[in-house]
Parts: structure tokens; sequence; C-alpha cells
């Protein structure tokens, strides 16, 4: 079954106004129904009690607000981490992950069913790619997991762009996406809150930097030397490392926001004293900050995560050469949740 109707999701602000006026609307009906999708978080055009019916059977008739489907959903052991497998419209499937911290939770959501970069080591490019989320369906993984918190009288107080799929290969819906999430009028999510990672497109990181946002940018990074991320990123005979850090420092310098480096540890493959001697050599100077993880297993790539006490050294030696960094705590790994390991394997 192909969804044929546009989903509610998908209109900005302008679009709905828009929308509602050719219909006759009067213009706060605009906020209504954005207070009602976005704060109110109804999921069912039917609860819309405030709207008169005539209005209520018009969204109906016109438009989608069951975007995502979940399909299953599993528990880490601590149960700080649950991973959801969704159902699109037309079948795909996508996965996405809720972390719960001391004082943070945050929404780890995809803007790709799959992933067509084919990074070795990551079980999203180890399936390929079906096709681009819309923005209402990357909006709408947000509000499943806002319900369900709700529930509890708690709320998600970060977004992250760390999920299935290339954020800037989607780059269109994941902006339109961003700024619904954003929206003071509605979900009024922070824009520092929120973090978009890429594996390195450089046009687009660029045409971030002019975005004028406040929203947080991770780049992919993994190794600074470019044969070796060649053949763990594909990407990078596109967008060489030396191109990518390029476009990181006229980010720094346009929007005068710090860049994070993620960073995966494989065992022998670059976690070396050298290696972090080469990462702090290529980074220095620059507003930036590491995070370090050990590489999370998955099910093609046959490497391993370094140990703790590589980890540790290699962290040493970045802090050493004054790079700030952080060894980021390893979420949900049992239940294939953490870092690079969604697969969507219904
Ligand atoms: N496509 C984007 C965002 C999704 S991937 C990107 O690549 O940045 C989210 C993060 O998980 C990226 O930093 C990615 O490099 C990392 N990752 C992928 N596979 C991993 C693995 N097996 N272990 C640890 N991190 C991994
Ligand atoms: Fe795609 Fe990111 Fe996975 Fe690479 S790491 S395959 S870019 S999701």
């Amino acid at each position: 079954m192909h969804v044929e109707k546009p989903l509610i999701y998908d209109l900005s602000w302008t679009e709905l106004e828009n929308w509602l006026s050719a219909q006759g609307e009067p213009k706060f009906r605009t906020q209504q129904i954005w207070v009602g999708l976005y704060q109110n978080l109804i999921a069912d055009f039917g609860e819309f009690t405030t709207l008169p019916r005539t209005l209520r059977n018009k969204l109906v008739a016109s438009f989608d607000i069951f975007a995502v489907t979940p399909i299953k959903t599993i528990y880490s052991e601590d149960r700080q981490a649950t991973k959801t497998l969704f159902k699109l419209g037309d079948g795909c499937l996508i996965e996405t992950v809720l972390m719960l911290y001391e004082d943070r939770r945050t929404a780890c959501i995809s803007t790709q069913s799959g992933c067509g970069l084919g990074c070795v080591f990551c079980a999203t490019g180890q399936m390929g790619l079906s096709r681009n989320l819309s923005s209402g369906e990357i909006v709408a993984q947000v509000l499943f997991f806002a319900r369900e918190l709700a529930k509890n009288r708690d709320r998600i107080t970060n977004v992250v762009f760390m999920g299935m799929g290339e954020p800037f290969h989607n780059y269109d819906h994941v902006m339109k996406a961003v700024n619904l999430i954003n929206d003071p009028r509605g979900f009024g999510l922070g824009a520092r809150r929120i973090t978009i990672s890429t594996a390195g497109i450089v046009p687009k990181i660029k045409a971030f930097a002019e975005e004028d946002l406040q929203v947080n940018l991770a780049i992919s990074l993994h190794t600074v030397d470019t044969n070796l991320r060649s053949q763990l990123m594909p990407i990078n005979l596109k967008h060489p490392v030396a191109k990518v850090l390029n476009a990181c420092k006229y980010y720094v310098e346009r929007t005068h926001r710090r860049v994070t480096f993620e960073y995966a540890l494989i065992e022998g493959v670059n976690d070396s004293v050298d290696d972090a001697h080469a990462l702090a050599e290529q980074i220095k100077g620059l507003l930036c900050h590491v995070n370090l993880i050990p590489l999370n297993p998955t099910r093609k790539f046959n490497q391993r995560g370094s140990q703790a006490d590589k980890v540790r050294t290699f962290a040493d030696v970045l802090e050493s050469r004054q790079i700030p960094c952080t060894i980021r705590l390893r979420r949900g790994i049992e239940i294939g949740a953490g870092c690079g390991q969604l697969a969507a394997e219904a």
C-alpha cells in the first residue's frame, strides 16, 4: 500500500496556513492545529475536538497522520536504551533509538531508510539505501518518542540525526524537519539541543554553515589518513578528508561554533599513538571536540573495537596536544542500538 495523501507533518507553518486559507478557514486555525500536533502531541485527527467537525473531516480527507508505525521495540538490559523498528507508509523500514541519561532523553532519529554511502563498519551502510525520508517522516519519529515519554510526564531533551542514513544526502527534508522541531510555536526544542552528523558531504557542510542556525554539527572522521579513510568510507573518494577539514574550518569561521569529530576506534587500524598524533596535527587550532568511541560490532565487518587501555592512551595523546575529547559511553550494544548498528532487520 502506498500512501497517496501527504503527511500532515510534511507541511511547514506557511504551507498549512495556505491550505487552511484555501479552505476558507480563519488564520488562527494554523496555531490551533500546530499546538495540537506539536505540543499536545495529538496522533489522530479525531482527537482535534477544538476544531469544527467539517474541518476535521477535511483534514482526514486531505492528509495522513499515521507516518511511522511501530513494529517492534526492544529494551537494553539496563533499560536505558530502546530501539524501535518502524514501518513507513510504503513498507520501508527504519530504526530509531531513544537513550535515557540522567538528565537527558535523546532521540537518535533516521533520515533515510538504509544508507547509500557504504561505510564498511556500519550496519546501515551494509544494507544499502532504500529511500530518503520526507521531513514529516523524520519529525514523526521525534513525536513518537515524545508521546511515549509524555506518559510519564517526561519529554525529549535532545535530538541527534545519527540514526540511519546520511542527513546531508537528504538535505532539504532534514532542514525542514529541523526547523519544525525547533519552531517555538510548536515542538520548540532549542537548536542547541539538536545535532546533525555527516560522513562529510563538503558542499552541504558549507551550505549548513550558511543557514545561521545554532544546530550542532558532527563530522564522522575516523581517520585523517586519506587512503585508509577511502577504504573505510568510500565517500572519501568523492569528498577527501582534506576538503572535509577545510569545509569544517569554513564552518567554524562563519558560525563561531565548535565542530564535533566522531572517531570510532578500530583495533589495530586507526587506534595507535601515531594515529592520535596525526589526528591532532590535522585539527589543531580548530574550534572542535573529538568523541572517541570503540567500534561497535556489526555482522559484516570483521574488526574489533579497541580495548579500553588503547582508547585511554589515544585520548591522553589528544589531551596532551590540547585537543578536547570525550570517551563516549556505549549504550544498547547488546540490542544492536549502538552507533552504526541500525539495520532494520524485521
Ligand atoms: N550518516 C551519518 C549519521 C549516521 S551514523 C554519519 O555517518 O555521520 C552515526 C555515527 O555512527 C557516525 O559517526 C558513524 O560513523 C558512526 N558509526 C557507524 N558505524 C559504527 C560502528 N560500527 N561503531 C561505532 N560507530 C559507528
Ligand atoms: Fe551511512 Fe553514516 Fe553508516 Fe556511513 S556511517 S554508511 S554515512 S549511516
